[in-house]
């Protein structure tokens, strides 16, 4: 079980948890640098060139967090032949430019104006494939997560929030640092464990993509502000953060830290948010808000993750039933818009069994493991 005092400092979400933070993790830059190696490397090697070291990647697949097999960068100083490896680097320069191109060109096609001075202005060739065409079909329900998780090498969560925030302008609408955007969401994505069957990033994924199709329901779609659809997404995508692969009977039983920490109260939805917090705040990406604002998106935060405790399922079922017996929702107000909000994210989360049969079957599989796997 893989929670430290790294996640234990990132769940307090507290200063004084800061020196525990950064004693015992790698800091930020460390992190980040190693993940996109990994990417890189992944990227570089896994194409058809007939040089994947299928041996090396089995070895490496234990320690590799993404739902993609990690192929090391020793193989790439292995290469006979000096010319190759510069050839290599520039394609891996070239990759990492790829997020920055796509976003400004998503920005380009919808009229939009690029704020940031000096970005890049180039169509990346590369990124225009496969993945992209899926993400033309984003918005529908027999949407393939897993095919598109390979399709971007394990950067499902990544490449789709970043896809979305386009669709949406939420980057111009909140003057987002994208360097700090790119950093938060990998965080996210790094700190889901790939070793769970169930509770990975591509599950994280799959409810962001699912609280898409919510969001674009016309009747919400035309009242929803910026806020909404910020927060909704963010919630969707860090709803399960750093989850255990284990439930919080289990926690409770076994007298885990965390347990305590939340006094057995929804102990991983507090976890969920709180480590959120912590790598918002770590990672700058809401610093250039007012303070007030910035502490209000993570309460809004907090209150979307705790309606995914299952445990609080009636009381928000009871309160939807009223609303609609009484026929008083009023998407003009910012509160019922929330509640929508919670209960779109509630139904994402466990909107597994409305897929197309063939998706439904490998997360029920995968939920069945899971639950096998605690009462080993
Ligand atoms: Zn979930």
């Amino acid at each position: 079980m893989r929670l430290a005092a790294g996640s234990l400092a990132r769940s307090c979400g507290a200063r004084d948890m800061k020196t525990v933070s950064t004693r015992l993790m790698p800091s930020p830059s460390v992190v980040i640098h190693e993940r996109r190696t990994r990417w890189l490397n992944v990227l570089f090697n896994g194409r058809a060139d007939g040089r994947l070291n299928t041996g090396h990647a089995g070895v490496l697949l234990a320690e590799r967090r993404g739902s993609y097999p990690l192929i090391d960068l020793r193989i790439l100083k292995t290469s006979a032949q000096q010319g190759e490896v510069e050839s290599g680097t520039r394609r891996k320069i070239k990759r990492l430019l790829s997020f920055q191109r796509y976003c400004h060109a998503s920005r380009l096609l919808r009229g939009l104006v690029p704020h940031t001075p000096g970005s890049l202005h180039l169509l990346d060739d590369d990124y225009l494939g496969q993945a992209a065409h899926m993400l033309s079909k984003v918005g529908t329900w027999n949407f393939d997560i897993f095919l598109f998780d390979r399709l971007t090498n394990g950067n499902s969560l990544v490449t789709l929030m970043c896809h979305l925030f386009n669709v949406y302008g939420l980057i111009h609408h909140f003057q987002l640092d994208m360097v700090k955007l790119h950093r938060f969401l990998g965080m996210v994505q790094q700190d889901y464990h790939s070793q769970n069957p169930y509770h990975n990033a591509v599950h994280a994924a799959d409810v962001t993509q699912a609280m898409y199709c919510y969001l674009k329901e016309p009747k919400l779609a035309e009242q929803l502000t910026p806020l909404d659809v910020f927060l909704g997404l963010m919630a969707a995508a860090a709803h399960d953060v750093d989850h255990p692969g284990v439930n919080q009977p289990f926690l409770i039983k076994t007298r885990h830290h965390l347990a305590s920490l939340y006094q057995n109260t929804s102990v991983l939805e507090s976890h969920h948010w709180r480590s959120t917090v912590g790598m918002l705040r770590e990672s700058g990406l809401l610093s250039h808000l007012p303070a007030d604002m910035s502490q209000d998106m993570e309460q809004q935060l907090g209150s979307l993750i705790l309606a995914t405790d299952i445990s609080r399922q009636n009381e928000f079922l009871l309160t939807f039933r009223d609303h609609l017996d009484n026929q008083d929702l009023d998407l003009q107000l910012a509160s019922h818009r929330h509640f929508i909000l919670q209960i779109a994210l509630k139904c994402a989360d466990v909107c597994n069994p409305c897929r197309v049969w063939e998706l439904s079957r490998q997360w029920s599989e995968r939920v069945c493991e899971e639950f096998y796997r605690q009462g080993k």
